[in-house]
C-alpha cells in the first residue's frame, strides 16, 4: 500500500504474540511504531483519508488478539515516550511505561502513582480505561490531556472536561487517542512512596499468577461483587481449555500455560460468563479488549 510520509519502525507480517503480555496471537499484516507523535497524527489522518481500518495498541497487556492475525495496520504507542519534569507537574507521552512512571516519580518524591508500579501498560493505555488498584485510580491525577479526536484533530482537554468511572473513560467513549498527559502530584517523602510500591507489589506477586503470561482481570467486577470470588465459587480455578487456564492462584486471571490460543482464552470466558451466570445470575462482562 502507498505509505505518507512518516518516521519510525515499519515490520510485515510480525507475530503479535510479541505485542502483548498474553503471549498470543497470529501475524500482524503491517504494524507501525510512530517515533514522534506527529508520525501518529499523520498516520491516523492517512488511515482516515484512504478508509482504511487500523487498531492502536499500547503494551498490549489489557487485550486479546486474534490467532488467524490482523489484516489491518497495528499501530504500536510504546516508541512515544519523552517526558519532562517541572517541580510536582509531570508531563509524559502515551507510550511511556506506566510502571517506569510510578517509580521515576516515587524516586523524585511525587506521591500519587504508587498503586500503578505493577501495572504493566502505557501511560496511554492506562488512562483510556482509566486503570487503578488499591484504592488508586489514574484518572485523578490528571491536569490536562492532548488527544488526537477520530476527526485527527488534536486537541488539549482539561481534567474537568473528562469523565472517568470505573476502568472507563469519556476519552475511550469518544474514540479519543490519547497523545499525552500532564500530571500534577503531590509531594511526599521518596523513602514512604518507594516502601509503598514495594508493598503493593508484594501484595501483587503473592496473589497474582505474574509467573504466567496474563493479561490481568479477565472480568470487570460487578457492582458490589468481585469477579474472582464468583468464578471462584463456581468452581473454576484450574480449569483449563488448551493452554489457557484460570489460574490457581487468582480466578480473575486466565494464564498462558503454554502455548494458548486466542479461541481457547474465548471458550474459557464464555464458559465462565454461562455458568456464573446460571448460578449467580450476574453477567460478567471483559474488561479485556478483545480483538
Ligand atoms: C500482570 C498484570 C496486572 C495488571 N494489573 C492491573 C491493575 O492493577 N489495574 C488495572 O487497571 N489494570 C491492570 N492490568 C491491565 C493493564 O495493564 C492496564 O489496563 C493497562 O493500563 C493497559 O495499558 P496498555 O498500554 O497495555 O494498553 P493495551 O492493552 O495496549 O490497550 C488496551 C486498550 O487501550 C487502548 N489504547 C492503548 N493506548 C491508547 C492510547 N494512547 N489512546 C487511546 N487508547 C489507547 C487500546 O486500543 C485498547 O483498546 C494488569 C495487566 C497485567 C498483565
Amino acid at each position: 500500500m502507498d505509505w505518507p510520509q512518516v518516521k519510525g519502525r515499519i515490520e510485515k507480517d510480525y507475530p503479535l504474540k510479541t505485542l502483548c503480555t498474553w503471549k498470543i496471537g497470529g501475524p500482524g499484516k503491517i504494524v507501525y511504531w510512530p517515533q514522534e507523535q506527529e508520525d501518529l497524527v499523520r498516520i491516523v489522518l492517512w488511515c482516515r483519508t484512504q478508509k482504511k481500518p487500523f487498531v492502536l495498541l499500547g503494551r498490549g497487556s489489557n487485550v486479546l488478539l486474534p490467532d488467524e492475525g490482523l489484516n489491518c495496520l497495528v499501530i504500536v504507542s510504546t516508541e512515544l515516550k519523552n517526558i519532562s519534569w517541572l517541580e510536582n507537574i509531570v508531563q509524559v507521552e502515551a507510550g511511556y511505561p506506566l510502571m517506569l512512571l510510578a517509580r521515576e516519580c516515587a524516586k523524585r518524591s511525587l506521591q500519587g502513582l504508587e498503586f500503578a508500579a505493577g501495572i504493566p501498560g502505557t501511560v496511554g493505555g492506562a488512562l483510556a480505561i482509566n486503570a487503578g488498584a488499591y484504592g488508586g485510580e489514574i484518572g485523578g491525577l490528571v491536569r490536562e490531556l492532548t488527544v488526537l479526536t477520530p476527526e485527527g484533530k488534536r486537541i488539549v482537554l482539561p481534567r474537568e472536561e473528562i469523565a472517568f468511572g470505573y476502568r472507563c473513560s469519556s476519552l475511550q467513549a469518544k474514540k479519543y487517542y490519547i497523545l499525552e498527559s500532564t500530571f500534577e502530584l503531590q509531594v511526599n517523602d521518596s523513602k514512604i512512596l518507594l516502601e509503598r510500591i514495594r508493598e503493593f507489589n508484594s501484595k501483587r506477586k503473592n496473589t497474582q499468577p505474574l509467573e504466567f503470561p496474563n493479561a490481568g482481570s479477565v472480568f470487570r467486577n460487578p457492582q458490589g461483587h468481585s469477579a474472582a470470588r464468583l468464578i471462584e465459587a463456581a468452581g473454576w480455578k484450574g480449569y483449563r481449555v488448551g493452554g489457557a487456564q484460570v489460574s490457581e492462584k487468582h480466578a480473575n486471571f486466565i494464564v498462558n500455560r503454554g502455548d494458548a490460543k486466542a479461541a481457547e482464552v474465548r471458550e474459557l470466558i464464555q464458559l465462565i460468563q454461562t455458568d456464573v451466570f446460571h448460578k449467580f445470575g450476574i453477567q460478567l462482562q471483559t474488561e479485556v479488549k478483545m480483538f
